[in-house]
């Protein structure tokens, strides 16, 4: 079935140049980007975004994180845009991310992840929703 999800290049991406590498690999692995956008968010708006980690122990740094600097936004789509993504993301922990994955490839450590993916369809609607209103 053709989805969409929201994916996001986080700081630690955008900052080191990486945008246009991850959107081929994306565009490589048949995810069709729709719609993107490089963004600045704040404090607010990040804390608002990630809200479902609000009791995790990193929720904080998290949110800072995220509003540190520019990210780009991106709806993707394709067949099981969903759990493609997660799987061409790989897992959240860089070192635990499976070879071939943008996490393996791009991550520094598990906060400094590189990339962010919806992780199922009623969340990627949510998601879509809070950037491309
Ligand atoms: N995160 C962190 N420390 C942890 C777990 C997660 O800093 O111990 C950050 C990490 O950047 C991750 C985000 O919180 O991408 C959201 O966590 P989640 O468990 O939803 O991982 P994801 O869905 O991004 O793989
Ligand atoms: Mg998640």
């Amino acid at each position: 079935m053709t989805e969409q999800t929201l994916s996001i290049i986080k700081p630690d991406a955008v900052e080191r140049n990486l945008e246009n590498d991850i959107k081929n690999f994306f565009e490589k692995n048949n995810l069709k980007i729709i719609k993107t956008k490089k963004v600045k968010i704040s404090k607010e708006e990040s804390s608002d975004f990630y809200k479902v980690h609000q009791t995790k122990p990193f929720y904080i740094d998290l949110c800072n994180y995220l509003s540190s600097g520019p990210i780009v936004v991106m709806i993707l789509e394709g067949e099981n845009a969903v759990k493609k993504n997660r799987q061409l993301m790989g897992a959240t922990d860089p070192k635990k991310a499976e070879e071939g994955t943008l996490r393996k490839m791009y991550g520094l450590s598990i906060d400094k992840n590189s990339i962010h993916g919806s992780d199922s369809i009623e969340n990627a609607k949510i998601e879509i929703n809070f950037f491309f209103k």
